[in-house]
C-alpha cells in the first residue's frame, strides 16, 4: 500500500464501512473520494462494484488527473464529477455521493424542499442545493461543471430524480453532514406518510438552530471518533 496516504486511506475505508453498516450504499454503487493533494487532482476514491462493507484502505484507487494514473480502473463518470468538484469547489476535501433511500425518495418528488419540522431537518434550512436536471446515468463534462456551480456556496446537493452529494473540508464533516441529511429526509418523508399537514417552525426558529448546529460542528469529530473506535473493535481490517 501507498504509506504516503495511510491516514487518508483509513479515514475513507471508515466511512465507507461505516456508510455500509447505515445502508447508505445502493448495491455495488456509489462512490465516495477523499483529495490528497491541495489542488484537488490526486484523491483516493473506492473502486467500482465493490461492497463498501468490504474494502480496506489498500483498496482505494489513487487517481492522479494530470499522468491518468488509475482513471483506468475507476467508474468514468465518477472519477470525472468527483475530479471535476475537488479541482473546482473550494471547500471540497471529502465528497460523498450516495443514494441514501430516504434522500433519494425527497429527490423524487416535485418538491424536494427539507422543511425545518425538528432539529435535524432545521440543521439544513438555507444550506440545501438543488438540481433538476437529471438527463442520463452517465456524467459528462456539462454536467460536471453544472454541478459544480450548484455546490460553489452550498455544500448539500440534492440531485432530483437521482441522490445526493454532500462536499466538506474533512471526511468526518462530510459523514455527519450526510448521516444527518439521511436522518433529516427520514423524518420528513415519515412525516408525509402521516398524511397529516406538517408542523413547520418559523424562518427564525429555523435558522437559528440550524446556526446552533455550525456553532457545534466539532460534534462531526466526536461522531467519527465514536464510529471507529467501534470499527477498530469490530473490523479493524478496515485500515489495512
Ligand atoms: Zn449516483
Amino acid at each position: 500500500m501507498d504509506d504516503r496516504f495511510y491516514k487518508e486511506r483509513s479515514d475513507l475505508a471508515a466511512v465507507l464501512r461505516w456508510a455500509a453498516r447505515e445502508g447508505l450504499q445502493e448495491a455495488a454503487g456509489n462512490h465516495c473520494s477523499l483529495s490528497v493533494s491541495n489542488s484537488g487532482d490526486k484523491f483516493l476514491i473506492n473502486p467500482d462494484g465493490r461492497y463498501f462493507s468490504t474494502l480496506k484502505g489498500s483498496d482505494l484507487i489513487l487517481v492522479d488527473l494530470n499522468d491518468h494514473t488509475g482513471t483506468d480502473q475507476a467508474n468514468i463518470s465518477a472519477w470525472l464529477l468527483h475530479g471535476q468538484i475537488l479541482q473546482k469547489v473550494e471547500k471540497a476535501r471529502c465528497v460523498l455521493h450516495l443514494h441514501p433511500k430516504y434522500a433519494t425518495v425527497l429527490a423524487a418528488l416535485v418538491d424536494s424542499t427539507i422543511y425545518p419540522i425538528d432539529q435535524v431537518s432545521m440543521r439544513f434550512y438555507g444550506r440545501v442545493a438543488f438540481d433538476s436536471e437529471f438527463s442520463g446515468m452517465i456524467v459528462d463534462q456539462t454536467e460536471a461543471d453544472r454541478l459544480c456551480d450548484k455546490l460553489t456556496d452550498k455544500q448539500i446537493l440534492i440531485m432530483g430524480n437521482h441522490g445526493v452529494t454532500v462536499v466538506a473540508p474533512t471526511v468526518a464533516l462530510a459523514f455527519d453532514e450526510l448521516y444527518h441529511l439521511e436522518r433529516a429526509c427520514e423524518t420528513l418523508v415519515t412525516a408525509y406518510m402521516t398524511g397529516q399537514p406538517l408542523k413547520v417552525v418559523s424562518e427564525e426558529v429555523a435558522n437559528r438552530t440550524s446556526q446552533d448546529w455550525q456553532d457545534f460542528s466539532y460534534s462531526a469529530d466526536l461522531h467519527f471518533s465514536e464510529l471507529r473506535k467501534v470499527l477498530d473493535k469490530e473490523e479493524p481490517d478496515y485500515s489495512n
